[in-house]
């Protein structure tokens, strides 16, 4: 199944490598052909090369869009040398061999990525050389197909192995790797247009990533896994910079991904936040007079979950915060930006890894969210619902205080981003209790109350943080006892969106209680 190399198409937009690559398969006596401006970089390094509108013998014409869509390339592409009839028409036209197609794509990810208008976007989709990968794929019993810069070295390590030639294993792994791009690339355009054409309801999506990074395991060790992106180029963890540290692993991304995006609810006007997150979950969050006092409270939430968590902030790393974040072992810190001094005093602690953004997510933004089930899965919206204060309806006798509604709007937002069942706590900006991921509400009540008595221990405290408190549940109280359990916790007020077949006995509950509670009309599950 070996195959020899005699003759070579290259046709890319990427010109990386490109005269490198060049040079050796002239070295080896591969014959070139390229396209336009492939055939000038080749020719300017000195390269012998042949223009494929000559084989053709049709110029490039419409601004490119037809350079190789012929029967003189695509046969040399699909021609099976082993069958007879392909042979004697191969013959019969004149149609010459192609053993290695090498094609890059126009950079329509790219062109999107950096708000390329509709007219750019449309010119980026690439027609030929999709149409001769998927050709050279289809033939990769006798054609290699390289779609990737970084399989240039492969090739030619392959070639010199192969005493010019190629395995059959090596041209079917390079085959699948160029339709996983086609597919990719496509589903950029299908995406892209769908966007570019409002999306209101779904509409049929082609989903597909581009491979960023194989990763050393998955959740667990004996689990494989890969992070990939889908070419936006919103600040997040995919288009993070890592500062230093090991390589994130796949819960450190998922985690991270958690912590930025809760903490990016918080805008720097209103002051700097801090979300410290654990499987996921936040185990702590708080505003503070400044960034270091926002880590302390947020900390101060649940001191022993911290440990070994993730931080997000919303503002500026400076030193300050980064000595307090260095006082326990954090495995990552993701901000906008960073203080060089801030960088420096992380620089000594090996194995904590600081990735910075140059912005905050938009909690607004709409995008797409993914689930697996077995045989398929399931695609949302993204959670983008955002309350204001004049969304919320008081349903008790007592209506909130201004400092009650502050701090309910902050819970409300951070249980937005704890797992369902989900109890948030809050006290003058910083969260005090967080019950997460329970299948029944009251008991995540209970927890959230009991780890707040468990800090009041560590703190000291004479009474637990929840005395005072407001507090907020992701879904509705369908019985008051939830809520009886908040109030002897200590909490004052209550934020949940409604809808209960007994909201009237919760209500009454919470009147008897003193409570003051607001309705949002508006569910944060999460799960
Ligand atoms: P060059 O820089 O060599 O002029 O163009 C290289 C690019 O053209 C590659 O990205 C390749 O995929 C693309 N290409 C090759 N043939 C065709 C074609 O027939 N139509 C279009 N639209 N693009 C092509």
């Amino acid at each position: 199944d070996l195959v020899p190399l005699r003759r070579a198409l290259i046709s890319v937009s990427d010109k990386a490598g490109l005269v490198e690559l060049g040079r050796a398969l002239a070295a080896r006596g591969v014959e070139l052909l390229s396209t336009g401006g492939t055939a000038r970089s080749l020719r300017e390094a000195g390269l012998g090369v042949i223009d494929v509108a000559d084989v053709t013998g049709f110029p490039e014409m419409m601004d490119g869009r037809v350079k190789t869509l012929h029967p003189m390339v695509h046969g040399g592409l699909l021609a099976l040398r082993d069958n007879p009839a392909h042979v004697a028409a191969m013959e019969s036209h004149g149609i010459g061999a192609i053993d290695l197609l090498v094609v890059n794509l126009y950079p329509f990810e790219e062109t999107v990525a950096a708000g390329g208008d509709y007219a750019e976007c449309i010119e980026n989709i690439d027609i030929g050389g999709p149409a001769m990968i998927r050709a050279a794929a289809k033939n990769h019993a006798f054609v290699n197909v390289v779609v990737d810069t970084e399989d240039y070295a492969p090739l030619l390590a392959e070639l010199e192995a192969q005493g010019g030639a190629t395995t059959l294993a090596f041209r079917q792994a390079l085959a699948q790797r160029a339709y996983a791009r086609t597919a990719a690339y496509d589903a950029a355009v299908s995406n892209w247009m769908a966007g570019a054409l409002g999306e209101t309801a779904p509409r049929r999506r082609a989903f597909a990533g581009t491979l960023a990074q194989t990763l050393r395991y998955g959740e667990n060790p004996h689990q494989r896994a890969a992070f990939y992106v889908d070419g936006s180029d919103r600040p997040g963890v995919a288009t993070a910079t890592q500062w230093q540290g090991k390589e994130l692993s796949y819960n450190n991304i998922n985690d991270t991904d958690a912590a930025f995006e809760l903490v990016s609810e918080f805008l720097p006007a209103d002051g700097p936040a801090c979300a410290i997150i654990k499987h996921a979950n936040p185990c702590g969050v708080a505003r503070g007079a400044t960034l270091e006092d926002a880590y302390r409270r947020a900390f101060d939430c649940d001191r022993t979950s911290a440990f070994g968590g993730i931080v997000a902030l919303n503002s500026r790393l400076d030193v300050v915060t980064a000595q307090a974040i260095c006082e326990i072992f954090t495995e990552v810190v993701i901000a906008p930006a960073a203080d060089d001094a801030a960088k420096e005093i992380f620089a000594a602690k090996k194995n904590l890894r600081l990735l910075t953004t140059g912005g905050l997510a938009n909690p607004a933004a709409p995008g797409l969210a993914f689930r697996q089930v077995s045989g398929g899965f399931l695609v949302q919206d993204r959670d983008n619902g955002r309350l204001s204060r004049a969304d919320l309806k008081v349903v008790t006798k007592r209506p909130p205080s201004e400092a009650e509604i502050a701090d309910m709007l902050f819970a409300w937002t951070v249980a937005k981003h704890v797992k369902s069942n989900a109890i948030v706590y809050v006290r003058d900006g910083a969260t005090v209790g967080v019950g997460a991921g329970q299948m029944s509400r009251v008991d995540s009540t209970r927890i959230a109350a009991r780890k707040a008595q468990d800090m009041a221990e560590v703190l000291g405290l004479a009474a637990p943080l929840t005395r005072g408190s407001v507090v907020a549940s992701d879904a509705f109280f369908p019985f008051p006892d939830g809520l009886l359990t908040a109030a002897e916790a200590g909490a004052t007020a209550v934020i949940q969106p409604g809808g209960s077949m007994r909201d009237d006995e919760v209500i009454a509950a919470a009147d008897e209680a003193g409570l003051a509670m607001v309705f949002t009309g508006m569910r944060h599950f999460l799960h």
